[in-house]
C-alpha cells in the first residue's frame, strides 16, 4: 500500500471533531504517527469556523463526532456542504442506531464508523477516503471510462468533478460512487436496494431519502431540465437508469 509520505503533496490535513478529550488525543496521536497533519477541536461551532477559515488552508478530511457541544455533528456536516465545501467527512459516533447513521449520510457525510472502533479500521477508512480524494493524479486508476460525456457535461471520475459549460462542480465520494454504479450499468435499471448496499453500505431495505437527495443534486448538473431528466431516469418503484 502506498503511504502518504510518498506523494509529492504536503501532508494530508485532517480535522478531528471530538469532545471526549482523551479519545481525541488518542486519535490525534495515531494519525500523526501515520504522517498526517492533525487539528483537534472539541465542539461543533469551532469545527465550522475551522472549515471556513481559508487562510489556514483547506482540510482533506474531517473525522466528525455527532454528539457535540454547541452544534451537533449533523449540523456541522449540513453547513459544510451548504457552504460548497466538499471535504471528505467520516462520521465517528457512539450512535449506532441505523437511523442516526443514515441521517449523517443524508447530511452529506461520506462514510461512518461506530464507537467503539478498532484503530486499524479507522486508519483504513481514513486512507480509503484520502486515496479517493487525491486530486493531483498521482494515483490515477486504470479503470475504464474515467471521463464520461453526458450531453453538454463531462463527468471526470478520476478528478471527482463534473464539468458543465457553466462551471466545474466538485463531487463527494458518495456522489462519485452513485454515478459510477449507474454509469457502469448504462441502460439498465439499478434498484434502490442495490444502490444503498453498493454505494452506502446500508441494508437494501433501509428507509431513507439519501438516494433521492443525491439524485436531485446530480441532475442539477447533468440534465438540461432537471424536472424532466433524460440521463438519470427514475424507474418508478424500482430505482434509476443511466442513459447517455
Ligand atoms: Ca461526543
Amino acid at each position: 500500500m502506498m503511504s502518504s509520505a510518498e506523494t509529492p503533496r504536503t501532508k494530508p490535513r485532517i480535522l478531528v471533531v471530538e469532545d471526549e478529550a482523551h479519545l481525541a488525543e488518542g486519535i490525534r496521536f495515531n494519525l500523526e504517527q501515520e504522517g498526517y497533519d492533525v487539528v483537534v477541536v472539541g465542539d461543533g461551532r469551532s469545527a465550522v469556523d475551522h472549515l471556513a477559515d481559508a487562510a489556514r488552508g483547506p482540510f482533506d478530511l474531517v473525522i466528525l463526532d455527532l454528539m457535540l457541544p454547541e452544534m451537533s455533528g449533523y449540523e456541522v456536516a449540513r453547513r459544510t456542504r451548504a457552504s460548497g465545501n466538499f471535504v471528505a467527512i467520516l462520521i465517528l459516533t457512539a450512535k449506532d442506531d441505523e437511523a442516526d447513521v443514515v441521517r449523517g449520510l443524508e447530511e452529506g457525510a461520506d462514510d461512518y464508523l461506530t464507537k467503539p472502533f478498532r484503530l486499524n479500521e479507522l486508519l483504513a477508512r481514513v486512507r480509503g477516503l484520502l486515496r479517493r480524494r487525491r486530486w493531483d493524479g498521482v494515483e490515477t486508476t486504470s479503470e475504464p471510462q474515467r471521463d464520461v460525456r453526458v450531453g453538454d457535461a463531462v463527468i471526470h471520475f478520476d478528478r471527482f468533478s463534473i464539468e458543465t459549460p457553466r462551471e466545474t462542480v466538485t463531487l463527494t465520494t458518495r456522489e462519485v460512487g452513485l454515478l459510477r454504479a449507474l454509469v457502469d450499468r448504462e441502460g439498465e435499471t439499478v434498484t434502490r436496494g442495490e444502490l444503498l448496499e453498493q454505494v452506502w453500505g446500508l441494508r437494501p431495505d433501509t428507509r431513507t431519502r439519501v438516494i433521492d437527495s443525491f439524485i436531485v443534486r446530480l441532475r442539477r448538473h447533468l440534465e438540461v431540465d432537471p424536472s424532466r431528466p433524460t440521463h438519470i431516469v427514475s424507474v418508478r418503484g424500482r430505482g434509476y437508469r443511466f442513459e447517455r
